[in-house]
């Protein structure tokens, strides 16, 4: 059985059963024969499937937000922000998968005897979800749905510290018409995930850590399977000094802190002029002290506690590593004396790229503040990680930023902003932050194998 437990009270809140090989092979041979009807349903009544389902969601938002804050933490307010933006990417791509998907007459050669090019986006077939937990309706969502709207079956693995919503999200695309058979949830952890990639499937894609994409990547390798990795990141924030120390600081606390620190694209990494150093980080420090730590289910609290309890460990040990590698710590800095998995909201400075804090994924609430001496060398430090998933900017200079992220190797850039996901843009990791790509219509035809035709009449 696998247990769904509470972060803030190490409690119980159910008991699950888990799938095993032989129950996963079932779904996977089910969902084989029924893809091909549900390829045959028009991609007007998936449409209105997908539609049924996101106003399911909202007609069900306080309940599914309270069961996310239970079995991860997440502060009330957060989880129902998660929800409501639900809506933006179901209406994005309710709006545009019809005409990503449509057929493509490409030419039109006069012959004799005439010529017809055409392109049609066919699914890919029977594919598996393995997802996150930190985000589980929107990194889930950014799979299945464009997936289910091309015509393909979903064997989808909610991350084990997710179940339970995992489970919702299924009843829920169930009772909007969605068959069984084409989405059905797998419960368990990395034993089921291995598992699943060992069925008859035709594409894998993943969102996690990059150690479990890297090896989710070499288990496939010899299938040549369809893989897309949606993976960590470092993300890097530099604060040039034409800003207004305050407001970039407010911002930024915000970005690195919401969700406990652990999205993907939370700002990890902070790079400050040296000019504006000392005010930016006098704002930023009064910002996180005013973070109310606590419980994710009171109304007040921002930050709760961490989903994982051994994130708890490595934070420690960034810090360590940072104090005896000659860092300050400003504030935090420990693991919080009250039941349930709560790490102190920590702000490192004097901090380099020797240490763990500056390189590794922290996926908690902490961060490390360097200066810097100009813009070239913000831009060398921001680009010098393994990861590569978001950069941003502030500066006062529309310019000068657009020329420094320019040069960053990131999947998405941001001025002025950071810790941000529009359904209309493609959303793609570069370096170990992951391949391929979600959202925006790249992020549709993902779900969808081109098949060339070339037509000639006559005979
Ligand atoms: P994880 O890698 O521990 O687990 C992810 C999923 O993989 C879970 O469902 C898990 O059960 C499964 N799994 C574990 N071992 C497996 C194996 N050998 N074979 C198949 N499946 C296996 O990651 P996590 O802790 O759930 O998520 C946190 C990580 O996800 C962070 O690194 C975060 O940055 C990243 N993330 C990335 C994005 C993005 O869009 N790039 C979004 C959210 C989270």
């Amino acid at each position: 059985m696998l247990k769904a437990v509470n972060p803030a009270t190490g409690e119980t809140i159910r008991e699950i059963a888990e799938d095993d090989a032989r129950s996963i092979g079932r779904k996977a041979s089910a969902a084989r024969s029924a893809q091909r009807a549900w390829a045959r349903v028009t991609i007007e009544d998936r449409t209105r499937a997908i539609q049924r389902f996101g106003d399911a969601l909202a007609d069900r938002l306080e309940p599914l937000a309270a069961l996310l804050t239970a079995e991860m933490g997440k502060p009330i307010r957060q989880s129902r922000n998660e929800l409501t933006a639900m809506q933006g990417r179901i209406a994005f791509f309710a709006e545009h998968a019809a005409a990503a998907l449509a057929d493509e007459r490409v030419a039109d050669l006069p012959g004799p005897p005439p010529l017809e090019e055409r392109i049609r986006y066919e699914p890919l077939g029977v594919i598996a979800n393995i997802s996150a937990w930190n985000y589980p309706w929107f990194v889930g969502s950014n799979v299945f749905v464009p997936a289910l709207l091309a015509g393909n079956a979903v064997l989808y693995k909610p991350s084990e510290h997710a179940t339970l919503t995992g489970l919702a999200i299924a009843e829920l695309l169930w009772d909007a018409g969605v068959p069984r058979d084409v989405f059905a949830p797998v419960v368990g952890a990395g034993d089921a995930g291995r598992a699943l990639l060992a069925q008859d499937i035709d594409g894998v894609f993943f969102t996690g850590s990059y150690a479990t994409g890297r090896a989710i990547a070499e288990a496939v390798a010899p299938r040549l399977l369809r893989v897309q990795l949606e993976l960590g990141g470092k993300d890097a924030a530099y604060v040039a000094d034409d800003i207004d120390p305050a407001a970039a600081a407010a911002a930024l606390a915000d970005g690195a802190f919401y969700n406990a620190g652990q999205s993907c694209c939370a700002v990890e990494r902070i790079y400050v002029h040296r000019r504006i150093a000392g005010a930016f980080r006098d704002a930023f420090v009064a910002a996180v002290r005013g973070f109310v730590v606590g419980d994710p289910t009171d109304e007040r609290t921002y930050i709760g506690p961490l989903a994982r309890r051994e994130q708890l460990a490595v934070l420690e040990d960034q810090v360590a590593d940072a104090l005896r590698l000659g860092a300050k710590l400003e504030c935090g800095g420990k693991r919080c004396e009250t039941p349930g998995s709560y790490f102190e909201p920590t702000v490192l400075t004097g901090v380099d790229h020797r240490m763990k804090v500056m390189r590794e994924e922290s996926f908690g609430p902490i961060i490390g503040i360097q200066e810097v001496d100009d813009d070239s060398r913000a831009l060398e430090l921001m680009n010098d990680n393994e990861y590569g998933l978001t950069a941003s900017v502030y500066s006062g200079d529309r310019a000068r930023a657009e020329r420094l992220l320019r040069d960053a190797n990131a999947g998405t850039v941001y001025w002025n902003c950071c810790d941000r996901v529009s359904p209309r843009l493609p959303w793609t990791g570069r370096k170990h932050s992951g391949i391929g790509t979600t959202l925006s219509v790249a992020g549709i035809r993902a779900f969808a194998q081109a098949k060339a035709w070339h037509l000639k009449s006559g005979g």
